[in-house]
């Protein structure tokens, strides 16, 4: 267990809300820090990680060279902090710790989204599986190897248990206490519900910022999806006449203030209600952050739209095809032949090749693993060694 900072830097928080002074600490003991708070720790080392940098050339929805202005994974966690961190200071909850969970929250995904987590699940399907959000876990326990005395980044469990948001119960029962939630229904910190839920504000707007921006998604098909319509309105009654850019970026912007609004007013009625005295009450009580239902409604009419017309486009299923083949390529060319990987890949002696090898194709950006698949597939005068 840790200890607290010496300033307390959270003096102004709910009662119910995270607090440093009473983390459940690290796996392995470290001395407090005297100028930051264990959360700011975590998020500091958050950044400072080798997997936060390849965010920077992981896919959301559009292989990460198609575009320049397109999110990627990297800014992607970035919206979704700074919407995190915004309800969290409205509600008093710890800024640090949803930051720390929302930096956090993607690293394990691999290329090609969720085209690459599906294929890298399915290569792994008699091998225990993949599932990205456990990977994010993994990352941050075990992959990054940073410091001298331990793997992983050493972060506090409120961290962690926000960043695995859903788990199997068969994975829940091999972490210990980090996976009794899942297996007793209990609730994570508001700070991991917060996060969660930040997340999908930042994807549901910016994908249709992207997909209308790509021109796969067209403003007359966005007419039937009722949030934006509502939104749209009332720019053309602000701004008469405009249109473009600038009046899609005028209605994004609303619609994300109207879910920020919204998920700020009923969580404060949900906590009002419930009365949590301490973040165990928080651990005990059904889930207290969520949308009004009408606002879920909308949400998930607009997240219907966004699977129909975006996610299941042609040239989105082409680009998750070729990134399926790519993915699988790779898995069987390794598991054929282990010699093909890098050493530190090749498992030892009942070491768990095809884990290691996940490991591996995880870790790998849009770009890395392209090069990768032609490295190995390509044959070529021009190809040269490495
Ligand atoms: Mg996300």
């Amino acid at each position: 267990m840790t200890t607290a900072p010496a300033t307390d830097l959270e003096a102004h928080l709910a009662p119910y809300a995270a607090r440093s002074a009473r983390t459940r600490g690290r796996v392995h003991a470290e001395p407090a820090s005297s100028s930051r708070s264990e959360f700011q720790r975590d998020r500091d080392r958050v950044i400072h990680s080798t997997a936060f940098r390849r965010l920077e050339y992981k896919t959301q929805v559009f292989v990460n060279h198609e575009g320049d202005l397109f999110r990627t994974r990297l800014t992607h966690s970035l919206e979704v902090a700074q919407i995190a961190r915004s309800i969290a200071r409205n509600l008093r909850l710890n800024e640090d710790l949803v930051e720390a969970i929302s930096l956090a929250h993607d690293l394990g995904h691999t290329p090609f989204g969720h085209a690459g987590q599906d294929a890298l699940n399915g290569c792994m399907k008699n091998h225990g599986g993949f599932e990205h959000n456990l990977q994010s876990l993994l990352v941050v326990d075990e992959l990054e190897e940073r410091y001298g005395g331990f793997n992983g980044l050493n972060l506090t469990f409120e961290t962690r248990e926000g960043i695995l948001k859903h788990c199997s119960r068969v994975n829940a029962a091999a972490l210990g206490e980090l996976g009794r939630r899942f297996l007793e229904g209990a609730q994570p910190s508001l700070e991991a519900q917060l996060a969660n839920l930040a997340d999908e504000i930042a994807y549901n707007n910016h994908d249709i910022d992207d997909g209308l921006r790509s021109g796969l998604l067209t403003l007359e098909q966005l007419d039937e999806v009722p949030m934006w319509g509502r939104h749209r309105a009332e720019v053309a009654a602000a701004f008469p006449g405009i249109n473009g850019r600038r009046a899609i970026n005028e209605t994004v912007r609303r619609m994300i203030n109207t879910l920020i609004v919204d998920l700020i007013e009923t969580t404060g009625r949900n906590i009002a209600a419930a009365n949590p005295k301490s973040i165990a009450d928080v651990r005990a009580a059904g889930p207290l952050v969520s949308f009004s239902p009408k606002i879920h409604e909308e949400a998930a009419a607009l997240k219907r739209f966004l699977f129909r017309h975006l996610y299941r486009h042609y040239l989105v299923m082409r680009m998750s095809a070729k990134a399926q083949r790519i993915i699988t390529d790779l898995f069987g060319a390794f598991m054929q032949d282990s010699r093909l990987l890098p050493p530190q890949y090749q498992a030892g002696h009942g070491a768990d090749q095809p884990r290691l090898i996940a490991h591996y194709i995880a870790g790998m950006t849009d770009r890395y693993a392209i090069r990768e698949h032609r490295r190995i597939f390509a044959v070529s005068e021009s190809n040269s060694i490495g």
